[in-house]
């Protein structure tokens, strides 16, 4: 019998850590799997997807620059990818693609969980309107975070995401040139993708105080901007992605094999090795 295939689809992912990620946990519980890494343009996903499925693949998870253009590509969503409007884990049903977000799901757990944060009442800036924005925001309004300020390079999609999160008196879209006007937040989340071609966004340090945890989606080299801002800036607490990213593996894993791996130890390898981590 062949082994099913399971990807990552994104554009660059040459260095994704995911293909180590899930061959970890398939070590780990005994599950023999075949996981790669799919570079492929924006216009070429849905031919990328359907060559995939036409190979034996069975799940992807989706990186960006898809994760919206993927919601699309699904035939049936979850409520949470449907609130998301954007996946980041597919799997095929019957011959169609069901999609899933499980980046919200893994950020709250690693932040309740490995970190310790209670999010709740917590006032929250949420720097980014892409794929990973659209993934967390739901999540973090259902944990029980105050309210949420969004602001986006491009302000329309800023707006478009708290249109689609449909609290107008707890969700604010906002410009990032009044940025200054904020006053301090309980939690900043970096999700943009903005120090991997440009450098951080010119960001006040008024945004940060004593409590604030300071969080980037972004993990390795491509984070460190924004954590030293944040630590520079005195906030308490000053967190990278790559727990994030252990997690909503984790969710996607469970998914597709209906299994939940222990995360502990696969993220303690790689904070171990992460000299060696190219960031992807
Ligand atoms: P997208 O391409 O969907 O979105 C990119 C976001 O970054 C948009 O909001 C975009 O703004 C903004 N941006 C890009 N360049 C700049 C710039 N120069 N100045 C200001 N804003 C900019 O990417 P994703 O949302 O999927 O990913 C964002 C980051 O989150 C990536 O670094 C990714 O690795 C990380 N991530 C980490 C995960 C984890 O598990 N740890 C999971 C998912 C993502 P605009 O709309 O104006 O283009």
């Amino acid at each position: 019998m062949s082994i099913p295939r399971y990807a990552v689809i994104g554009h660059p992912v040459a260095h994704s850590l995911s293909p180590r990620i899930h061959a970890a946990f398939g070590r780990q519980l005994s599950i023999a799997l075949d996981y790669s890494a799919i570079d492929t343009a924006a216009e070429e996903f849905d031919m990328t997807l359907g060559a995939f499925a036409a190979s034996g693949g069975v799940g992807a998870n989706v990186t960006l620059p898809h994760k919206q253009r993927a919601a699309r590509a699904c035939a049936t969503l979850s409520e949470r990818a449907r609130r998301a409007g954007a996946v980041n884990t597919l799997t095929l049903r019957g011959g169609e693609w069901h999609g899933d977000n499980t980046d919200g799901a893994g950020l709250v757990r690693d932040l309740t969980g490995r970190h310790g944060l209670d999010l709740r009442a917590r006032r929250t800036l949420l720097i980014g309107a892409g794929g990973a924005a659209r993934g967390v925001a739901p999540a973090l309004l259902d944990a029980g975070i105050g309210d949420l300020y969004i602001v986006n390079r491009t302000s329309e999609r800023a707006d478009a995401l708290a249109d689609a999160l449909g609290q107008p008196g707890r969700v604010h879209p906002r410009y990032l040139a009044d940025l200054k006007q904020f006053g301090e937040f309980d939690l900043v989340i970096n999700a943009t993708s903005a120090t991997r071609t440009d450098g951080l966004p010119d960001l006040p340090m008024s945004l940060v105080g004593a409590r604030t945890a300071a969080v980037d989606l972004s993990y390795g080299e491509v984070a460190i901007p924004f954590l030293a801002w944040a630590r520079a800036a005195g906030a308490h607490d000053a967190i990278g992605g790559l727990g994030m990213l252990v997690e909503q593996a984790a969710e996607s894993f469970a998914l597709w094999h209906g299994v939940r791996p222990d995360t502990d130890p696969v993220y303690a390898h790689l904070v171990e090795h992460r000299a060696s981590l190219v960031t992807a």
